[in-house]
């Protein structure tokens, strides 16, 4: 907490609010943060055909584009412009590489073909974890989890140890944690050629970025609020569409080109309770025919996409969710709605980072930022699990800086 005041010291608070402007321009931005990305598109634009698309881009946050208190994801829009989007050369999957280079080279060893089945508690401490299999793994300085609260302390402990250390969490986890039901359908590509949108002045270079498939910010709203609802929004889908290989040719082999398509879906499908993967109501024959859709809607804007599928592979939100160890498929394990974010992420009492178990640590995308590849909760893991490793001196060092910052801002400022 000390640490947090002395990063909000009043003079830096003082300094956000020059940058933002006069007092009226700070509290109209307020005011934005509060509506929805659709009153933010509407009040800025007034052509469908562009309203539309940045809609879908806003609501990328995981909502339809009229939810309240949303804006942001049409904030976040400034952001693509600057600093802009980068993918690594060879795909995301370079930035993991690069990052496991990094662990090697400073001594490290990563497991990743073992699922951890329990945080092994001793005391009231992390003192490590059990994978499947039975193999013990022994903390020396602690245990950093990675997935969302709600698996790691409902079915990763003992109710008991919780319970001891929170009697309150297990509750609140299970009952104030929001998750709307909506994920995605994945579906990738091989491709002989690249995508041709004939009927929208084709030019390659448009395929360097993302596609928005969006008619209508209605058709962008029905596709965000029918998952919520267990509906597939398939009568006529909106998708966001990529292809990697038209920036970066090392993807395929050459001439040929890689493409992947998200479709927003629901993870539990309306009145299929019990059926399909894990009960969701996803099968193979279900996902492979919203897939078709899909793909008919994109071949009504590039029509050769049918002819150029060398091959392709459906992920249901089942799928994907098993695949990730996400629960019921959110890859930003838990809501990006704005009562869930900063330090509101994913409780207060597990926002800092710590948890009530000593030892144990939580990052990952259902902590602050949240989801998406910043790499932000895992620096700020870091500095809290480090700070943690401090001797009791630096600690009441770094308390001691923190307090002076403040009391010398407020002096300052008054
Ligand atoms: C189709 C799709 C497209 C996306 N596109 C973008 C994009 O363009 N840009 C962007 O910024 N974000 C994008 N995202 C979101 C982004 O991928 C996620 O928000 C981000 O990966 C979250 O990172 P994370 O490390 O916190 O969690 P995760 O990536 O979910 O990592 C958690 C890890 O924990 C492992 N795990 C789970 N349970 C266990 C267990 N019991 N034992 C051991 N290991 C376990 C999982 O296997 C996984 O490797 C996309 C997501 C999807 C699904």
């Amino acid at each position: 907490m000390i640490d947090i005041a002395g990063n909000y010291d009043f003079q830096k608070i003082k300094d956000l609010f020059s940058v933002l402007g006069p007092p009226n321009k700070t509290l109209d931005l307020f005011r934005t943060i509060l509506s929805s990305a659709e009153d933010n598109v509407n009040e800025w634009f007034d052509s469908e055909f562009l309203k539309a698309p940045l809609a879908r881009l806003a609501s990328e946050l995981g909502a339809p584009p009229s939810q309240k208190m949303l804006a942001i994801g049409a904030i976040m829009m400034a952001m693509r412009h600057h600093p802009g989007m980068a993918r690594p050369v060879g795909g995301t999957g370079a930035l993991v590489t690069a990052l496991l280079n990094l662990v090697h080279t400073l001594g490290g060893t990563i497991l990743t073909d073992r699922a951890v089945e329990k945080i092994l508690i001793d005391e009231g401490r992390a003192v490590g974890v059990r994978v499947k299999g039975g193999t013990e793994y022994r903390a020396k300085h602690g245990v950093i989890s990675n997935i969302d609260a709600k698996r790691l302390f409902l079915n990763l402990m003992d109710d008991s140890d919780v319970d001891e250390a929170d009697p309150d969490l297990r509750d609140r986890l299970e009952r104030r944690i929001i998750n709307n039901n909506e994920t995605i359908l994945k579906i990738d590509c091989a491709l002989s050629e690249p995508l041709r949108f004939e009927h929208h002045n084709h030019q390659d270079r448009y395929l360097i970025g993302s596609v928005l498939i969006a008619d209508s910010v209605k058709q962008v709203e029905t596709a965000h609020s029918d998952p919520a609802i267990g509906k597939i929004p398939d009568s006529d889908p909106s998708m966001y569409v990529v292809m990697p290989t038209m920036l970066d040719p090392t993807m395929a082999p050459e001439g040929k080109h890689t493409l992947w398509i998200e479709f927003f879906a629901p993870y539990q499908v309306e009145n299929s309770q019990g059926t399909g993967l894990h009960g969701t109501g996803w099968t193979d024959e279900l996902k492979n025919k919203v897939a078709d859709r899909v793909i008919d809607k994109l071949a009504d804007y590039a029509p050769n996409v049918k002819n150029a599928i060398i091959a392709r592979r459906v992920e249901s939100p089942a799928e994907l969710g098993e695949r990730l160890g996400a629960l019921k498929g959110n890859y930003y394990h838990i809501d990006m709605s704005l009562e869930q974010m900063m330090f509101f992420r994913p409780l207060p009492e597990l926002a800092s980072y710590k948890t009530p178990i000593e030892g144990l640590f939580l990052s990952g995308a259902g902590t602050h930022p949240g989801g998406s590849i910043s790499g932000m909760p895992g620096r700020n893991c870091a500095r809290a699990f480090l700070q943690n490793q401090n001797s009791l001196t630096s600690a009441l060092k770094g308390a001691r800086d923190s307090i002076q910052s403040t009391v010398q801002s407020v002096f300052e400022t008054l």
